[in-house]
């Protein structure tokens, strides 16, 4: 089995004020999956993907996942909510229908409809339905979304697909993990900022990581760093991940397809 994750930074201009998605890419990256998949179909597969600029700006602006200051903040944070949620669900639309256009069958399983989260943590889902999904040999497309939180202070949160591939992994223990993002790998600081940064190739602890400089702004969920405590916790249980450039073409092909040179490894030696 395979989890695989496309990355909100691939499959939409995340750092656009309104929700843009990139179909070049997704419609590459679905042929890039299909070419693998025809000499193995017997594989299953669940792909995650990011919620990027169909979902971070709304949850910035609407402040989802703090606590309840009063009954108008309430009122307003739920707007977000389901505002966010309605967007997410827009972006999973366009996943599903490069998928399907590539004869990926691909299933949409959202995540507030699935999830129930205890201080912004899953705790509960109905993951048998996943599993009779994959059975079937159906592809379940989940994503970064809202979801309910049992806390009652707080009951409206944002769950980030890293945290849906930590989620699953654990429940489903795929043999592969593949993340694609729109840099090269995990650096010791944001590439995009650190002329000097290095690329990693294997990360194994958070303190190789620069964690003040590890995160984007627009991102909700903790960018890199959250990313990479995400894997790590996979890393513990044995369940080692891969975070490669998806942007390149044939990256995420050659990362399916086993090339482990690619890119940086989330493994605990
Ligand atoms: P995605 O939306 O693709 O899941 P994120 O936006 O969460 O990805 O994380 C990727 C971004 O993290 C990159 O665009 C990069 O600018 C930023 N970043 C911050 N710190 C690092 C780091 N140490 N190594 C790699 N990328 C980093």
């Amino acid at each position: 089995m395979i989890i695989l994750k496309l990355g909100g930074s691939i499959i939409t201009n995340k750092d656009s004020k309104d929700p843009i998605c990139n179909y070049g890419a997704l419609k590459r990256l679905a042929n890039e999956i299909k070419s693998v998949l025809i000499n193995n179909s017997k594989e299953k597969l669940i792909v995650v993907h990011g919620a990027g600029s169909f979902g971070h700006n709304f949850a910035n602006k609407y402040d989802i996942g703090s606590i309840f200051k009063d009954e108008n903040d309430f009122n307003y944070k739920r707007k977000g909510f389901s505002i966010t949620n309605n967007c997410t669900k827009k972006l999973n639309t366009y996943v599903c229908d490069a998928l399907i256009e590539f004869d990926i069958p691909a299933i949409a399983v959202q995540p507030s409809s699935i999830f129930m989260a205890e201080n912004k943590r899953i705790i509960q889902s109905n993951i048998d339905l996943i599993k009779k999904y994959l059975d079937l040999g159906l592809v379940p497309v989940l994503y970064g979304d809202v979801i309910l939180d049992v806390n009652e202070h707080i009951n409206l949160v944002v769950i980030s697909g890293d945290q849906i591939i930590n989620y699953l992994a654990r429940e489903l223990r795929p043999n592969k993990v593949i993340l694609g993002t729109d840099v090269d790998g995990v650096y010791n600081k944001n590439p995009k900022t650190n002329v000097d940064s290095k690329l990693i190739h294997q990360v194994s602890s958070l303190n190789d990581l620069d964690s003040q400089d590890s995160t984007t702004n627009i991102d909700v969920t903790g960018g890199m760093f959250g990313k990479i405590k995400e894997l790590l916790c996979l890393a513990e249980l044995g369940i080692n991940s891969q975070i490669i450039n998806a942007n390149n073409p044939n990256l995420m092909k050659n990362a399916l397809l086993g090339d482990e040179t690619i890119g940086t490894i989330v493994k605990i030696d």
